[in-house]
């Protein structure tokens, strides 16, 4: 198993309960480590290239409207198969579909207002990290 790096976003719902400690405990504890973290408030134009993806969907204005509503953490999190782990920890999207003691069962709000995001794949963590961190922040 190669180690992996993969990139996080703690949510406005989360930021704004105070649960960044809480959130970042539980991917210790899953061994991913943070190798890089700050708290940043997104653009609209940030949030809608972000998740550019999800454009045709219909809850895609108000995902985008959530996600500049309040400031958010974005981190860079690594460890053996970080990808696949850090979506384990996160639970499924839909909070009351996720599997006890995960981050979404525990603290999300609702489908949307989920409290965390992570990358579904090696070539979106790849993207998903460059869009936020530059080469210097993420030595070591
Ligand atoms: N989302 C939503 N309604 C839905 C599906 C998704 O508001 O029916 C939001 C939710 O915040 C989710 C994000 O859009 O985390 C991205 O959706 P995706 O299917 O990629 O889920 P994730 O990868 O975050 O589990
Ligand atoms: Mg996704």
């Amino acid at each position: 198993m190669a180690l992996e790096r993969t990139f996080s976003i703690i949510k406005p719902d989360a930021t704004r309960r105070n649960l960044t400690g809480k959130i970042v405990a539980k991917f210790e504890e899953a061994g991913l480590r943070v190798v890089a973290s700050k708290r940043i408030q997104m653009t609209l134009a940030q949030a809608q290239v972000f998740y550019g993806v999800h454009s045709e969907r219909p809850f895609f204005g108000e995902l985008c409207d959530f996600m500049i509503s309040e400031p958010v953490v974005v981190q860079v999190l690594e460890g053996e198969s970080a990808i696949a782990k850090n979506r384990e920890v996160m639970g499924a999207t839909n909070p009351a579909d996720a599997a006890a003691g995960t981050i979404r069962a525990d603290f999300a709000e609702s489908v949307g207002e989920n409290s965390v995001h992570g990358s579904d794949a090696p070539e979106t963590a790849a993207e998903e990290i460059a869009f936020f961190f530059s080469g210097l922040e993420l030595v070591g």
